[in-house]
């Protein structure tokens, strides 16, 4: 039996169409050639130049096309130079986040050899962990409630037991998953300040309680500011790492950093009901419509579209696309001779793209 699924398509603003239209063809090719999934594709305008042009940012219709769809792509929404008028950045993609309660942001942080990254690696040596970024909470559910007076200013962090029972849960079954798979050694790390914070001492009491859910993983703890220090100096030593809203912002830049930039750093946010998968990076403005931005990390985020689709689904065969697809990226990276510039290559989109596409056509 075929099923079909409807994805939303949030192409936004700078670089989003560009890196949009190859990432689209790739998962038309890959679908065509399976009996078991089918994929439609349905665009939801939104962003910056939307919202310049009348006055919306994310119209209700766009809104209602994530909600019915069975999962949504975005490739990057906000321009520095289109603001609110209390001059803060059009982020819909916050909004999304909230409306559709997508409280568990998932970074996979991976390095394979041949892979560019500012860090010393052995021979043969790779880096995967996940950092799971709790995403409707923590310090950004201040955003736009921040209390300033000329010699103060006052944003409050919120920590629920309810969103944190459901994070840390989300973390051991995607702790557990990539046991499974083989990818990881089952074990939950939890960054927090439990140290200094109550807030964080109540968070870390909560991981501990959902832990004991769990007794065949391992769980652990670390400080914020040792786990930045760990991710550059050791971080094969992590799997999967949880973490509040403000410091999961940082640590997967820090991540994205490690694997060689925002170019082949992927993401998704993922709730009970919906997903929304998109490159960790902006819109890119700087390089907008030169045809040389980096498709990688939104070809990957569709791969971790197909992964949750197919997992949801029970359709081995969208999995199994997903990770040929993954496979696909690291072989052209590892390759090296199809990159873009962000990479040190002199490929463009297109040509990226392509190359991403003709290693899953050559292997079937
Ligand atoms: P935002 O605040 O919207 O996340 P940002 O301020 O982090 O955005 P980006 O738009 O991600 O900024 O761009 C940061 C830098 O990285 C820019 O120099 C940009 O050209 C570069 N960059 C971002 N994405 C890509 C990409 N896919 N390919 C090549 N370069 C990129």
């Amino acid at each position: 039996m075929v099923q079909s699924f409807e994805i939303a398509v949030f192409e936004g603003d700078g670089i989003g169409p560009e890196i949009t239209a190859p990432t689209l063809r790739i998962l038309e090719a890959m679908a065509k050639s399976q009996q078991d999934y089918q994929l439609a594709f349905t665009q939801a305008p939104a962003g910056a130049a939307l919202y310049a042009e009348t006055g919306e940012s994310l119209p209700s219709a766009s809104m209602e096309t994530a909600r019915r769809a069975d999962a949504i792509l975005l490739a990057a929404l906000g321009l520095p130079s289109v603001r609110y008028k209390d001059g803060t950045e059009i982020s819909p993609q916050l909004d999304l986040r909230i409306e559709l309660d997508l409280f568990a942001g998932v970074r996979p942080v991976r390095v394979v050899p041949g892979q560019p990254t500012p860090l010393k690696l052995a021979d043969g040596q790779t880096i995967d962990f996940v950092l799971i970024r709790e995403s409707t909470e923590g310090l950004f559910h201040s955003k736009g409630k921040g209390e300033v007076t000329r010699d103060e200013a006052r944003e409050t962090l919120l920590i629920t037991r309810k969103t944190s029972e459901k994070l840390f849960r989300f973390a051991f079954d995607y702790a557990q998953q990539r046991k499974q798979s083989g990818a990881g050694k089952g074990r939950v790390t939890c960054v927090d300040k439990a140290n200094v914070f109550r807030a964080f001492a109540f968070f870390r009491e909560i991981f501990d309680g959902v832990a004991k859910e769990y007794s065949h993983l391992t769980a652990d703890h670390a400080y914020v500011d040792a786990t930045a220090l760990w991710m550059v100096e050791k971080p094969w030593l992590f799997d999967v790492m949880v973490t509040e809203n403000m410091f999961g912002d940082i640590l997967s830049d820090l991540g994205a950093g490690i694997m060689g930039g925002l170019g082949l750093a992927p993401s998704a946010d993922i709730g009970h009901d919906h997903a929304v998968f998109q490159p960790c990076h902006g819109s890119a403005p700087d390089i907008a419509g030169k045809g040389v931005a980096n498709p990688f990390a939104m070809i990957l985020s569709a791969a971790m579209m197909l992964d949750w689709l197919g997992t949801k689904h029970k359709i081995e065969t969208m999995v199994s696309d997903g990770a040929r697809l993954r496979d696909a990226v690291y072989q052209v990276v590892a390759d090296g001779r199809m990159l873009t510039r962000d990479l040190g290559g002199n490929s463009g989109t297109q040509a990226a793209a392509d190359a991403v596409l003709e290693q899953i056509t050559a292997k079937g």
